[in-house]
This record gives structure tokens, sequence and C-alpha cells, in this order.
């Protein structure tokens, strides 16, 4: 979205977020950046080769075409820089980078996360095979260039997918994730674990979707969609007790030892399909008095809201990273007993035409 202003950018998001979720409810002012550049914390990019020399970039869009990238206007400027010197390093190790095509090479993506408050940076390197030769040299040059990096993984991905990650992955260095802090919490970040990409927007997002929540000692609460456990973490602080259902394996590790870590001892976590998880507590007929959900873009689905409305909450807040799955819930919602109170879109993706929103249901 280059082509328009910041404050035109909003304004463009405003009135898409009203199009689609205004007849809900007043739809407030979406809340802005102050700088809303570089805010990317989390950088991945493809390798591939391009007339004989290797290229790192992002997919064009639609396609496995690699458009060279060397710095974005809104990436983490280290992890960019980092990138490159993976990149330029290459050569001398004699490693290759990954063609789709054929098959053969080494190297297929490489992923950089930084974290804001705390500094640490993680880079993980997604290789065809599990031989890495000369790892060992590899790391260590990387670090002289970049000293500030605190951990190094190798994924290893020998699947023909567009997923990025493989199934396994080795520590090369350091501790095999980073940590960071958000909302006075601190939070620990596996390699294939979500974890918001704009730190600076996420703490708004969060404090507005605790805040419309309305917590005040005791409620039970589910945080479903849970990732790293950072939205339930945030919230056990004013609530009775709080469940978190994540899917991957590798988030639930650590929301749990995120909970530890924060000295939270009234927050539980799962892994399982929420939809799944919630319709064993509606048929146990447990309760919840509010529930937190925050599904990938694709939404919620039948499984999740029906056992959702079974089980009763007083107040539901849905964030979403896709306005259009969440009408499309937000109807099921609304025809099952619950009215929008608050419709919040916060810009977390500037310059690109995604847009969040978060929203307050209640009962009745
Ligand atoms: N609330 C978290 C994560 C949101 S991203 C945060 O703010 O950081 C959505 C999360 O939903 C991802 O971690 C993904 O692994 C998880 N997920 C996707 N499908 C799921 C399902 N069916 N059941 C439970 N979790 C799911």
């Amino acid at each position: 979205m280059q082509n328009m202003s910041y404050k035109e950018q909003l304004s463009w998001k405003q009135k898409r977020v009203d199009i689609l979720l205004s007849r809900f409810c007043r739809v407030s002012p979406i809340i802005g950046m102050e700088n809303p550049l570089h805010y990317r914390n989390k950088v991945q990019a493809a390798f591939g080769f391009r007339r004989g020399q290797i290229i790192s970039g992002v997919y064009q869009s639609g396609t496995h075409r690699i458009v060279p990238v060397d710095s974005c206007m809104i990436e983490d400027e280290k992890a960019d820089a980092i990138i490159v010197s993976i990149r330029n390093l290459l050569k001398s190790f004699k490693i290759t980078a990954y063609d789709e095509d054929s098959g053969t090479g080494l190297l297929r993506h490489v992923l950089v996360r930084r974290g804001f408050k705390s500094g640490q940076i993680m880079v993980v390197l997604v290789t065809s095979s599990p031989i890495l030769p000369s790892s060992k040299n590899l790391v260590k040059a990387l670090l002289s260039e970049h000293p500030e990096i605190t951990t190094v993984v190798q994924n290893v991905n020998p699947y023909n997918t567009n997923l990025v990650l493989g199934p396994n992955e080795k520590p090369l260095y350091g501790a095999g994730y980073i940590e960071d802090t958000l909302c006075g919490c601190v939070f620990r970040i596996s390699p294939s674990s979500f974890y918001q990409i704009n730190p600076v927007q996420t703490e708004v997002l969060y404090g507005k979707a605790v805040g419309l929540a309305g917590l005040c000692c005791n409620e039970t609460v589910i945080d479903a969609y849970c990732g790293i456990g950072t939205i339930g973490i945030v919230a056990s602080k004013s609530a009775g007790n709080v469940i978190g259902i994540e899917l991957n394996r590798d988030a639930v590790r650590d929301a749990v030892s995120n909970a530890k870590r924060n000295g939270v001892k009234n927050a539980r976590f799962f892994c399982a399909d929420a939809g799944e998880f919630m319709l064993e507590m509606a048929k146990d007929r447990q309760k919840a008095d509010v529930v937190f959900m925050d599904p990938p873009r694709a939404g919620s689905d039948e499984k999740f809201l029906s056992s959702l409305v079974r089980l009763l909450p007083q107040r539901i807040v849905y964030i979403s990273c896709n306005p259009e799955t969440q009408e499309r819930d937000m109807k099921y919602l609304t025809k099952n007993g619950y009215t929008a109170k608050a419709i919040q879109p916060v810009d977390m993706f500037p310059f690109t035409h995604h847009v969040e929103t978060v929203v307050l249901m209640s009962r009745g």
C-alpha cells in the first residue's frame, strides 16, 4: 500500500471494517501506529537461484517465484541484515540453495525473529536435509558479524510442501528459543510457535481485548487458539482461572512454561483442537464466563461455534485478522443469542491490506 499515505491507509481499513461489521454494532476508530515502519519482528526469506546466483526474498504473490529482497521498510532492519549476511556466507561454506523444481540443494528458508523488548534474536535455517556441512563454522562466522544473535536453530524440511518449517529441529547455538516481554509478562517463543509480528500494536490489541472482557476477579476464562498463552496469561491476573487451548504442541509447551515463568498458577493449557475440546467441556456441563477466541485467517468452524454457544459464556472476545471470516462467525453467534457490543479495529499490519479487529459479544 505504498501508493497511499498512512492516513489514507487507515481510512481505507476503517471503511473495509465498517462495510463488513457496522451492521452488528458501531465500529470504533481504528488505532494506527505512530511510526508505521520496520514493525515486523519476524522476517522470513525463501532461498533459491537466479542465473546461477543465490537469491533470497519473498514469493511473488500467488507464485513461487522469488522476488529478491535485501531490505524492506516494514521489516526489522537487523533481521534483514542477518539474512543478507547468511546469503553472502553460503558460497564460502559451499552451501547451496534449494531448488523447488528439481528438489536439489540445501537451504530452503531463513527465519529471523527478534524480541522487541529483550533484543534476543533467533535465526532458523530451514534445510532440505539434516546434514548441514560445517554448521559450527557457519554459526561462528554469522555470530562474528552479528553478535546480537542469541540462538541459531536448524529446522529440517525434506518435504515437497508449501509449509516453511518441517517437523524436526535442533539448536546449533543457544537455547533454541527466544524470550520477549509483552504487557509486563515474559514469553518464551519457539521456532514453530505463533507470535504476533507487530509487538507495539500487540500490546494495544491485548489491552483492548482484556479490557473488553470486563474481568473482575473470579471468572472462568477460556483462551481458545491461545498460541504460547499470551492473552490467557495477561488475562489471568484479573480472572479466577484460565484454560488455554492450542493445536501446536510446541506452542502449548511454551504456554505451560510461560505460565510458570510469570508465576501464574491459575492457568492450564491443553493441546487439542479448540472445537473438540470445548465440545467435551459442554458435554461435561462445564461452564466458562468469558471466551477469548483468536483463530487463524480462515476463522472458526461449526464445531467450535456450536460448542461455544452450548458453553454459554456471558462474553465472547473475538480477535481476528480477517474481518470476512469474522463477519461469517459473528452472524452465527448473533443467530444464537449473542449481541455485538464493541468493535475495535487495530492496525497491526501497516502498508498491507490486512486489518485486525477485536469484537466483544455479550449474551442476550
Ligand atoms: N492468541 C495467540 C495465537 C493466535 S494465532 C496470540 O495472540 O499469539 C492462532 C493460533 O491458533 C495458532 O497458534 C494456531 O496454531 C492455532 N490453531 C489453529 N487451528 C486450531 C484449532 N483447530 N484448535 C486450536 N488451535 C488452533
